[in-house]
């Protein structure tokens, strides 16, 4: 794969905890929970799509290799946010409330919360 390093990009729009509809790919038309983002690269990683198969090998004598499942990064521009109050697929704008900048909702001006960062 190759990577492209790029300059300043936009801050995502997506954050982690939110739910996403797949546009395209594999997983077009899915929805899932955003499991992390990647800015500077430009993806996102959802909970249970985009899977692969990473083959482990054999760590000691007598284990075997594997195919195990995980979940790839996939690029940004892919999905799209899913209101939580009008549950379409929408773009997502911004207002301000005193300092705090809020995501709105391009279809029923809803604001979409952001989860805080569990770790
Ligand atoms: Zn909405």
């Amino acid at each position: 794969m190759v990577t492209k390093r790029t300059e300043e990009k936009a801050t995502p729009r997506v954050k982690k905890g939110d739910t996403v509809r797949v546009l395209l790919g594999k997983d077009r038309g899915k929805s899932a929970s955003v499991l992390g983002v990647l800015p500077k690269r430009g993806l996102i990683v959802l909970d249970g799509l985009n899977m692969v198969f990473k083959h482990v090998r054999p760590r000691r004598a007598g284990e075997k290799g594997q195919r195990v499942q995980v979940a790839a990064p996939m690029n940004i521009s892919n999905v799209q946010v899913v209101c939580p109050a009008c549950k379409k697929g929408t773009r997502v704008g911004y207002r301000f409330d005193g300092t705090d900048k809020l995501r709105v909702c391009k279809q029923c001006d809803a604001t979409i919360p952001t989860k805080k960062a569990s770790n």
